[in-house]
């Protein structure tokens, strides 16, 4: 079966992991080259973008990341994995870098501070079924789309929270952590089978 990597430099690397195993998934841990070499597809987890950013260039990642990417391997970035997915970051940390590929802008911490976190419902008709629970955590909202990135999710009030472009998909909230399976099981749909 295809392997599935979970990006393991910082932030909710477990509970993604615990996620794709109850799908069925061979998960591997991804801190190395040799590691991202071996997997189909790549998850990015929630965390702090400043600190995976710098974690993945101390650790020799972002350049092979950028080329996996551009190479068509399905990368599933959350809340700051979607950071790390925008070719354009608003309020970014000094200096930090995205690896980019989502055609969109995204801005950091766009809903406030942890205690403004927040769980809202939202229509997904592309996932069909019942709304998803979204946990929003300092996460980043989508300031605009490029044209070659499309809407899969919005808040009630019009604000973007969850994009997908060809072999990526990025969400501002945090499936992995209210039982939400399906964004996981559509990433894992698109990796090839061995
Ligand atoms: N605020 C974080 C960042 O800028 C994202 C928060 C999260 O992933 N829950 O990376």
């Amino acid at each position: 079966s295809a392997k599935v990597g979970v990006l393991a430099l910082q932030g909710d690397v477990r509970e993604h992991a615990a996620l794709l195993v109850r799908l069925g998934a061979d998960v591997v841990l991804v801190r190395r080259p040799e590691e991202l070499a071996a997997v189909d597809g790549l998850v990015i987890p929630g965390g702090e973008s400043s600190v995976i950013d710098k974690l993945s260039r101390i650790f020799g990642m972002q350049e092979p990341i950028r080329a996996a990417i551009a190479d068509g391997m399905p990368v599933f970035g959350t809340c700051a994995g979607l950071i790390m997915l925008a070719d354009t970051v608003t309020d970014a940390i000094d200096g930090q870098e995205s690896f980019g590929g989502l055609d969109v802008v995204v801005r950091r911490n766009a809903f406030g501070r942890q205690a403004e976190s927040f769980e809202a419902e939202l229509d997904v008709p592309e996932l069909g079924g019942a709304p998803v629970k979204a946990a929003f955590i300092r996460g980043p909202v989508v300031e605009s789309v490029g044209p070659a990135a499309s809407v899969l999710a919005a808040l009630p009030d019009g604000r973007v929270v969850a994009v997908e472009q060809e072999n990526l998909l990025g969400l501002s909230f945090h499936p992995e952590i209210t039982g939400e399976t399906r964004f996981h099981q559509r990433f894992l749909d698109r990796l090839a089978p061995r």
